[in-house]
């Protein structure tokens, strides 16, 4: 091989080289699955009811207004733990609870909200965006989100559908966070209040719900 030929074959050669390594250095960052940090750093991934639709979850957004009494836009800097309650309210249905929400503004009755609620025939209505506060779950309001789930009975157990969409939501909550299914907590758990009842009343059941969420996380990564 004449002295050229081999100098422009070691060219090329190195060209191919820093080609792949610039090809490699953006592949990684455009690709790699964001730390739990680079997700507080960059916003909220999952604000958008079209993430929720990619995951088989059919979300209404229908947010609260702006007010002291249910949504006071406080930002929500970290979460920790998802918080599970019941409305305690038999027979009401999501929208009715998310109505409810929205007539604190004008009422100023009490301060409460929730992030989510899921209603008896699955449905979910999301009131307040995942990097904002909701009033829910007392001394943890700062570093969880809430979820309320509507029931037929002062049993407080959830119907199937209810609870299918609460296993889905907590599943691709706690994988879109870079929670484990042990970081799904009761409102129990923060203040010893029966909420939500039927997972207070049946143990195992909660054992068992936190199993499942576990098991669909898998399914819809
Ligand atoms: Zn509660």
């Amino acid at each position: 091989m004449k002295i050229k030929q081999r100098k422009i074959l070691v060219l090329c050669v190195s060209a191919l080289i820093f080609l792949m390594c610039v090809i490699g250095v953006a592949v990684n960052y455009f690709f790699k699955e964001p730390t739990k940090e680079e997700i507080f750093e960059n916003g909220y991934r999952i604000t958008s009811a079209d993430d929720a639709l990619d995951n088989g979850l059919i979300i209404r957004e229908d947010f609260l207004t702006l007010n002291i009494f249910s949504r006071p836009g406080t930002p929500l800097t970290q979460i920790n733990n998802i918080v599970i309650h019941y409305v305690g309210n038999p027979g009401t249905s999501a929208e009715d609870n998310r109505n409810y929400f929205e007539s604190l503004a004008s009422t100023g009755e009490t301060y409460a909200s929730s992030h989510y609620v899921i209603g008896i025939e699955g449905e979910i209505i999301q009131c307040i965006p995942l990097n904002e506060i909701s009033y829910c779950s007392n001394n943890r309001n700062n570093d969880t989100i809430s979820i309320e789930v509507c029931h037929e009975t002062e049993s407080g157990e959830f119907s199937d559908k209810a609870y299918q969409s609460l296993t889905m939501l907590c599943a691709w909550l706690c994988n879109a966070y870079k929670l484990d299914s042990e970081d799904l907590i009761r409102h129990y758990d923060v203040t010893g209040k029966i909420c939500p009842k039927y997972f207070v009343d049946y143990p195992t059941e909660w054992s068992k719900f936190k199993k499942n969420v576990k098991t669909m996380m898998k399914d819809i990564k």
